[in-house]
């Protein structure tokens, strides 16, 4: 199996599955790259798995669907272009040969759901939209801090070396603000360095692990001391779990 992040827009990745014959594409927000790397590759598009409604993730999804016939998946509660199946928790989708998990994570926005597979190529993999970047989280559009922390605990439950596959290359502005936060977290600091090395060779940063964003993503070390006390210093009545996670992604929005 290869996975590909196909690049559209400014900085959107279009994950695209495929084992030389068959494909599944993530999240299509334009159909042209994806049309001309099938086309490239020879591959027969079977299946198109979103995440979530916003135009830069289903904006390619009617005109793949009605040039290929591949089966259309997401969310049951958002309006993404019909027809297509709907999914909640607990659902399981069968793809490529695979069996994907759905996991419900709203905050980002409402209805949004993530896919979750336990084997390719020796590890697990995840597709979770703009619920997680690497060194950030997704903006809370239709959710509450307290929905997207218990969105991302249910990612951050899943095995360590499971691959992210994120669909924006944010990761270094992500870091920027990182680093804000954490200073001294070395991890994060030689995890930048890195990436600023695979970027100025115009190399994607992702996909990232759950192991490697529990050592560096401030969205997912709220209950860490040393983010705990830099949140305190944006806001001073930040002292539960919500709070702190309310108040690294306030000071995220702001941060310039
Ligand atoms: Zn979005």
């Amino acid at each position: 199996m290869k996975l590909i992040p196909v690049p559209a827009f400014a900085d959107n990745y279009l994950w695209v599955l495929h084992d030389g014959k068959r494909a599944l594409v993530v999240d299509p927000g334009d159909a042209t790259p994806v049309l001309a790397f099938l086309k490239a590759n020879a591959l027969e598009l079977e299946s198109i798995l979103v995440t979530h409604h916003h135009a830069d993730h289903t904006g390619g999804v009617d005109e793949l669907r009605d040039t290929t016939g591949a089966r259309v998946y997401g969310p049951a509660t958002e309006k993404i272009p019909s027809p297509y199946e709907h999914l909640k928790e607990g659902d399981k989708v069968t793809a490529m040969g695979l069996e994907f998990n759905v996991i419900d994570v709203p905050g980002h926005t409402a209805g949004h759901i993530a896919y979750y597979t336990p084997e390719v190529n020796g590890r697990p993999l995840l597709f979770c939209g703009d619920t997680l970047f690497s060194g950030g989280c997704g903006r809370l559009f239709e959710g509450t801090p307290a929905q997207m922390l218990a969105s991302l605990d249910k990612l951050t439950a899943l095995p360590p070396n499971t691959g992210v596959c994120c669909t924006h290359e944010y990761t270094l502005g992500n870091l920027r603000f990182a680093l804000a936060v954490e200073p001294g977290n070395t991890e994060l600091v030689a995890y930048n360095a890195e990436c600023v090395k695979l970027r100025d060779a115009g190399q994607p940063t992702l996909p990232t692990s759950i192991e490697q964003e529990l050592k560096i993503n401030p969205f997912l070390r709220t209950r860490q001391a040393p983010v705990k006390t830099a949140a305190l210093h944006f806001d001073a009545s930040a002292h539960d779990d919500i709070s702190v996670f309310a108040a690294i992604r306030q000071w995220k929005n702001q941060f310039k």
